[in-house]
This record gives structure tokens, sequence and C-alpha cells, in this order.
């Protein structure tokens, strides 16, 4: 832990900035000068661009570069996941060749994890991985790879030993995806848009240096990457630009970094409701003079109070130390999805037929339709709805747990080919 006090932080960062912040600079320049001078994840080792603050530190200098119109360094969709896994459970050697580029933005990354087989039961990937003449060959299929298409590096998990428990079988590699035996296919969706990718690995090479916390240990670091994308919200997350009218080239790089960085994610909003639309079109179309409409729009707005309220009493919880995170994220998962699915009754009371035709005389411009089209995706996505229910019977309200029929060797466990 560094024992800076506050105000000797404030001070050093805006001497820091004085001497260093130019808008002029290209991004990449900018953001070199930024890893290199320590600031730019100071919660992070000192060893590896950081300077060991605490969280309440780190915000001081977040809170100046906010103020001063700082661009940070790249933090968009699952390059974050990558980088602080490799940060926990990385060797010396794969931080040193990995985190940097990841900061500066000069490699992008996604996420390797699900298989058509393999959502709820992540554990049951049959993706495999040998080693043969020291590299690992890869063959399997991913699926549901955000941002994949223009990833230059994937963290994946992949089977290594069939022969023990699933959960003991399966190893965590750092993969190239410009290479001959990855192929990219992009996923169009029923809303229209393509977030997604199916990734087909066939003889992919992954070097002996690049398996991450040892063979056979890949759950616990998957678990890790599990972990961090809960705590940040999950990986779709968008990012708005630098606060404020602000000039200068670096500025126009970041935001053309964050348009293409952010594009999976522009539906997003829609798959949780538009609750914000709900009241509006209802006065307008004044379908709020009907007392049945006004009951279920009454409903939806008390849902989404009591969800607020419960995050904002978990969040608090959390700050004073408890580590009752599972529950509330599982409860808080569960309650977005019985949102977003009044608040398209809602809409389809609000607009009636019309909540589902899209282009220009449409409901709000075609995004009533989207909504109706986009919010059983918030029902799947990050664990399902059966699975969030799962997880608060066993571990909130200690009910007995579901039988199981996948231990002893993987090898033998009955699953879909
Ligand atoms: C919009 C979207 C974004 C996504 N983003 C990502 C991503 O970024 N990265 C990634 O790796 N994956 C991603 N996914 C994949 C997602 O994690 C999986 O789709 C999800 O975990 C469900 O897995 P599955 O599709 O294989 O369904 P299955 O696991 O086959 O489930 C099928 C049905 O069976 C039910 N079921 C399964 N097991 C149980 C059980 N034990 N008890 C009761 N019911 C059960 C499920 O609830 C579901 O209704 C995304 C999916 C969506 C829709």
């Amino acid at each position: 832990m560094n024992e800076m006090s506050l105000d000797d932080i404030t001070g050093e960062v805006n001497a820091w900035l004085d001497e260093n912040w130019d808008p002029n600079l290209s991004l990449e320049d900018w953001r070199r000068i930024l890893v290199d001078g320590g600031w730019a994840t100071p919660h992070w080792p000192s060893q590896f661009f950081g300077r060991d603050f605490t969280l309440e530190q780190s915000a001081v200098v977040a809170r100046i570069f906010n103020e001063r119109g700082v661009v940070p360094v790249a933090q968009t969709g699952p390059r974050r996941l990558a980088a602080e896994t490799i940060l926990a459970m990385g060797n010396d050697d794969q931080k040193s060749r990995y985190l940097r580029p990841i900061l500066t933005g000069e490699h992008s990354w996604c996420q390797l994890f699900s298989e058509p087989g393999s959502g709820s039961d992540l554990a049951g990937l049959s993706t495999k991985a040998q080693l043969v003449d020291g590299r690992w060959i890869i063959n399997g299929q991913k699926v549901w790879n955000t941002s994949a298409h223009h990833a230059d590096y994937g963290i994946l998990v992949a089977r290594t030993d069939w022969d023990v428990p699933k959960h003991q079988g399966i190893s965590f590699f750092l993969i190239h995806m410009h290479q001959p035996g990855v192929e990219v296919r992009p996923l169009k969706q029923m809303n229209g848009h393509a977030s997604f990718n199916e990734v087909f690995m066939t003889d992919a090479v992954v070097a002996a240096e690049d398996l991450v916390g040892g063979e056979g240990n890949g759950w616990a670091v998957a678990k890790t990457t599990l972990s961090y994308e809960r705590r940040l919200g999950g990986v779709g997350r968008s990012f708005g630009g630098v606060q404020g009218d602000w000039r200068g080239r670096v500025y126009q790089e970041y935001e053309k970094e964050l348009t293409i960085a952010n594009e999976p994610y522009t539906w997003y909003p829609q798959r949780q409701g538009r609750v914000d639309l709900v009241l509006p079109r209802a006065r307008e179309t004044g379908a709020i003079q009907d007392p049945a409409t006004r009951q279920e729009i009454a409903r939806l707005i008390c849902m989404q109070k009591g969800a607020s309220l419960a995050s904002a009493a978990a969040e608090a919880k959390r700050k004073s130390g408890s580590n009752e995170l599972v529950p509330a994220g599982s409860i808080g998962k569960l309650a977005a999805s019985v949102i977003a699915r009044q608040a398209a009754h809602v809409h389809t009371l609000i607009s009636s037929a019309d909540a589902m035709r899209s282009g220009p005389d449409s409901a709000e411009n075609g995004l009533v339709a989207e909504v109706l089209i986009s919010v059983p995706a918030i029902s799947i996505a990050g664990g399902t709805d059966e699975i969030q229910r799962n997880i608060i019977s066993e571990r909130v309200l200690t009910m007995p747990k579901e039988m199981r029929a996948d231990t002893g060797p993987f090898r033998d466990i009955k699953r879909n080919e």
C-alpha cells in the first residue's frame, strides 16, 4: 500500500499533468507516456504500471483526470477482463508482455468461454487443448464472443484432461486470434445487430508460455475473470467519452476508438426495457387515461424503484466490507429481467400493434419494436433466470442442492456432442 496523503496525490498528479498532458499528441503516444508515468492504473502494483494505491487514492486521480479532460487508458469491452485476469493470475513474463499494449489500446481482446453445449454449465466445456511438441494445439468451437471479429487476442478456456472431474481438467490460455487456425464468424441477431461471434479453432496454436495459472488450474483462473465481470456489471458496458468541450488530436482518436468499441452495446439499453420511455409515451399517446394501463405502469415503476434501492443497500454493504456479493448480484440480475419483461408488456399496452413496427413512422422510430425483441436477451446473458434462481435458493435460502449427474471423470459424463 502507498502511504501518500490525498493532498499529496492531488499536488503530484496536477504537477505531472502540467508537465506531460498534451491533447495534440496521438492517442497511442499519450497513453505510452501515461502508462510509463504510473498514473494510468494507480491501484495496480508499482511493479506493473501502478502505484499500489487504494481505491480511495485512485479515486482522487480519476477525479482530477475527469476535471482536466484527460483521456484515460483503453478500458472498453473484454480487454479489461483480460487485463485484470492476467494481473491477478498471470506470471511476471505474461504481465510484462501483455499488460502494456492492453492499456495503450494497441491490442484488443475477446473472451472465449461459452460453447454451443456449455453456457449455464460452463465447466462442461469440450474445446480440446493438447500439448504437442511443446505447443498447445486447440480444437473446438466457442460462441457469443463479443468483439472477437476485431480482437487481437483472446482469453480461452479449454479441456486438457478428460479423465478427471470436469472442473479439474480445464486450463486457461492466451490465444493469438490472427492465425490460420482461428476463424471468426459474426452472428446476426433477431434485432438486426451483430454484437457476437462464433469462433472456430482448428489446430490453432498457443505457445507453451501462454498457459495461465498452470495446467488443470483453468477453472480457478476463469472464476477470477467471472468475478471481475460480475463486479463490473458485465462486459457489456459502453463508455462515454471525456466530458466537456475539449479539442485536440487525442480526443478525435479516442472518440473513434469508443465508437468502434461501443458498437456491440448500442442496443443494450433496449434489452433493459427502456423504462424511461414509458411515461412520456403514455402521456403522448393518451394511454395514461386507461386505468388498467396506469396500474401496470405504476407496477413497473415500483419494481424499478425497489430494485434500485435494493442495489444501493447491497452496494453500501459491500463498501462496509461485507462479502455478500453473490446473492446481491443474482437478485439484482433477476430483478433486471423481471423489470425488462414488465416494461415490454407496458410498451405493448401503450403502443398496441404499433409497438411491432420499425421504420420512420413507428413508435419512437423503431425503438419500441427493438425493445420487444431485445428484452429476452437479458434473461439469458450472464447467467439465465433459472440459474439465478438456483443460486438464490441454494446460497441465500440454503435450500437443498440440485441432484448432480456430472461427477466423476469428464470422459464418462453424458453430454450433447
Ligand atoms: C445477449 C447475450 C450476451 C452474451 N454474452 C456472452 C459473453 O459475452 N460471453 C460469453 O461467454 N457468453 C455470453 N453469452 C452466453 C450466455 O452466457 C449463455 O447463453 C447462457 O449462460 C446460457 O447458456 P446456453 O445458451 O448454453 O443455455 P443452456 O445452458 O443450454 O440453457 C438452456 C435452458 O435450460 C435452463 N437450464 C440450464 N441449466 C439449468 C439448471 N441447472 N437448472 C434449471 N434450468 C437450467 C436455462 O435456464 C435455459 O432456459 C451471452 C448470451 C446472450 C443472450
